[in-house]
């Protein structure tokens, strides 16, 4: 699911006329885990590059959805957000998201991502933004504020 909402995000890549042939769409689906696993491969300029306040929000809102259609997918942390990311632990961002995902459960991603999140989502990934740089700025002022 976690990769999902990467190929959901960049849609352009994938957003090609489903006329494909058979030999044509086994070269796609090996093509995939190469893209993905090249993303994974790379060091981040920061922990969370790639999977900011976007991306945490929509995988909350697939979770939800996963979870109408009767399947447990993981833990909100397992997903997105948390200390693997340098961020507050995913189900924070879950309750600062509030009902969002039900309200927006027949909405696509895109409509989603257009449409402004609850402030406490908001304020929660600006407070988690600035603590990390505030912390990266302390070490790299020899432990200075
Ligand atoms: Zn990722």
């Amino acid at each position: 699911m976690h990769q999902f909402v990467h190929i959901l995000l960049r849609p352009m890549e994938y957003d090609r006329p489903v006329s494909l042939t058979p030999e044509e769409m086994e070269i796609e689906s090996r093509a995939l885990p190469r893209l993905l696993a090249t993303e994974v491969a790379e060091e981040p300029e920061v922990p969370f590059e790639g999977h900011g306040l976007i991306f945490i929000r929509i995988a909350l809102h697939l979770r939800h959805r996963a979870e109408l259609a009767g399947t447990w997918i993981v833990a909100p942390n397992d997903l997105c957000a948390g200390w693997r990311y340098g961020l507050s632990h995913a189900r924070r961002y879950e309750v600062a998201l509030s009902d969002e995902p039900k309200q927006m459960t027949g909405k696509s991603a895109f409509e989603i991502v257009a449409a402004k999140p609850p402030d406490p989502f908001s304020q929660l990934w600006d407070d988690d933004v600035f603590a990390h740089f505030q912390f990266r700025s302390y070490f790299t002022n020899g432990g200075t504020v």
